[in-house]
């Protein structure tokens, strides 16, 4: 059996909590770390309202003590359901330093969609923005929460941030806000996770994994700050840089790289809500930003649209890409750029799924264009298998992971837990990869269900549960095709039509497909939305046990875009 390890030194793997790890007090009452107390971690792009590294822990331990003053006990999880905001990293903490678990929710979700990420994270209150409220009341309603109830469950992220030195706004609704929570009193310090506790979970996050619907993924205190430190010993940009974090911070690729590891690598995160074009830009010169995390759809941007050339972004230095393909020639597209630009910045890639905390691999800086296209080395203390269909080693194959960074399992959920890891501790990713001779990944396929539509996971089999709800879809199979220009996957569905005789031309199987493909959003969140498109089909391919056989049908799709 041939075992890959990394290339780079074990680093020492700590036991102790997240909260502990980025914003703990030795006792003659100094911040730990290499960093000052003053040092501003998060600032709000918008406003630019500034939160330092002291002002986060005292933020967040009030607002843990707050949480535990309305009842929230050990071990109890919250859900946040918001867009990226300053509150964000507050309560996160916040939440973890009273020794809570938090679940991330993606706040475009429908009432549907949320209903299932809260009752299967048995959470107990729910943070969100006023704006979301009306979703929110929907959810406890189709869940069968009493308003009243309801009302006790919520806690408003208002508009507000004087409490964080920030401009005023006014309430809109007379519920509990946050600022009411942070009122209260705080805790003198963090709830402890020290020794075999820093295996007690901190955060779920919601993946389908390699199949089937979205799962609570339980990463624990050590997959966290095992990962921040793996990624910090490998990083090569200094402290005191500025990033602009604009990634979802629900998705564990924004939480662990917006929010946490830049705190430990002592560097400034300007929050924004969601990427926008046009404040990208604007950001990047008001604010020099140096590093800046994306995903391939903002390399095409960055390649290719002309507003970048009215801004002076000559300060970039780093553009890494992370959570889906960024293939070698838009590499070579960006970083061909760059010059005409006056930017002098390395593009790289890393490899990250939420059930590995969610990093494990990235490329060196140094190996940028030599390299282009790969995922890069093997993080720190983790080790990968590639196999085939059986297990034994290939050249080519799924690409499996073992390190303190494997998920602790999905919540309630040991028979999915046990498809995904091997009894002696191996995570198979789902993923096709191949390793060079000097130990460089490459991801070539994907043997999983997933799709990506940007950076946002589209599970398959939720899509096709919902279609089935449909009654004109007698049987579907929803599966990814690709969309080169813009660097992405868009969902289509493959439907069987229950009255096929209805559609007999061209004209009518379109029309079918359009009408099916609206009534899908008023389902399902936006990055679900079917832009790939509906097409009729007579059959679904399946196996002899009834398994979709996806991979004829995305041969199928292939071919269509070909002979266009
Ligand atoms: P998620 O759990 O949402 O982070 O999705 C994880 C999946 O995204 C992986 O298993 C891959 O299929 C895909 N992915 C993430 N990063 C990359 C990358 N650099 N190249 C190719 N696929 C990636």
């Amino acid at each position: 059996m041939v075992v890959y390890s990394s290339p780079f030194p074990a680093i020492p793997i700590v036991n102790h909590s997240l909260f502990t790890h980025l914003l703990q007090k030795s006792k003659d009452g100094k911040l730990i770390g290499d960093h000052s107390a003053d040092l501003p971690v998060f600032v709000d792009s918008v406003t630019g309202t500034v939160l330092t590294r002291e002002k986060l822990r005292s933020l967040c331990l009030s607002l843990g003590y707050g949480l535990q003053h309305h009842g929230m006990k050990l071990g109890d999880t919250i859900l946040l359901f918001s867009p990226n905001a300053l509150a964000y990293p507050v309560v996160l903490l916040g939440a973890i330093s009273a020794g809570l678990r938090c679940t991330l929710a993606n706040n475009a979700y429908t009432s549907h969609e949320l209903a299932h990420q809260y009752t299967d994270s048995r959470a107990r209150r729910i943070f969100t923005t006023e704006d979301s409220l009306p979703v929110v009341r929907a959810m406890f309603e189709e869940i069968g929460v009493g308003a009243d109830e309801a009302t006790a469950r919520i806690i408003v992220l208002g508009k507000s941030l004087k409490w964080a030195g920030g401009p005023d706004a006014p309430r809109t609704s007379s519920l509990l806000h946050m600022e009411d929570l942070l009122r209260v009193g705080s805790l003198e310090e963090e709830v402890k996770f020290d020794g075999e506790r820093a295996h007690e979970t901190a955060l779920l996050c919601y993946s389908s994994g390699t199949t089937g619907k979205p799962k609570g993924v339980e990463t624990t205190h050590q997959n966290l700050t095992s990962e921040i430190d793996m990624l910090a010993a490998v990083w090569t940009h200094g402290s005191g840089n500025r990033h602009l974090g604009f990634l979802p911070m629900y998705h564990i690729y924004g939480a662990v790289i917006i929010l946490f590891l830049t705190q430990k690598l002592g560097h400034t995160s300007f929050i924004q809500q969601r990427f926008d074009p046009l404040h990208f830009c604007e950001d990047i010169q008001k604010y020099k930003i140096q590093i800046v995390m994306l995903v391939p759809p903002i390399a095409v941007f960055l390649s290719r649209h002309p507003l970048v050339e009215k801004y002076n972004l000559s300060s970039l230095k780093l553009l890494t890409s992370g959570a889906a393909p960024l293939g070698p020639e838009l590499t070579n597209q960006v970083t061909a750029r760059l010059p005409s630009l006056n930017v002098n910045a390395s593009v790289i890639q890393g490899f990250g799924m939420t059930e590995l905390s969610p990093v494990t691999h990235l490329l060196p800086p140094a190996d940028a264009t030599r390299k282009a296209g790969s995922i890069g080395l093997l993080l720190p203390n983790l080790q990968s298998r590639i196999v085939d269909e059986d297990g034994r080693g290939a050249q080519t194959g799924e690409m499996w992971i073992k390190g303190p960074i494997v998920m602790k399992g999905y919540i309630n959920n040991p028979t999915a837990t046990a498809n995904t890891i091997t009894e002696d501790g191996w995570l198979k990713t789902g993923d096709i990869a191949v390793r060079d001779d000097e130990g460089y990944f490459f991801i070539v396929d994907r043997v999983k269900e997933l799709i990506k539509y940007k950076v946002r996971s589209v599970p398959p089999a939720e899509l096709e549960s919902v279609l089935l709800s449909h009654s004109g879809v007698a049987d579907v199979a929803v599966i990814g095709i690709e969309d080169a220009a813009q660097a992405t996957e868009l969902p289509r569905a493959y439907v069987v039509p229950t009255h096929p005789e209805k559609l007999r031309t061209d004209t009518q199987k379109v029309e079918f497909g359009a009408q099916i493909a609206k009534w899908m959003e008023s389902k399902v969140a936006k990055h679900k939305y079917l832009r790939g498109g509906v097409v009729t089909i007579d059959i679904i391919p399946k196996s002899a046990a009834g398994k979709i056989l996806r991979r004829q049908l995305r041969d199928l799709a292939k071919k269509e875009v070909r002979s266009r």
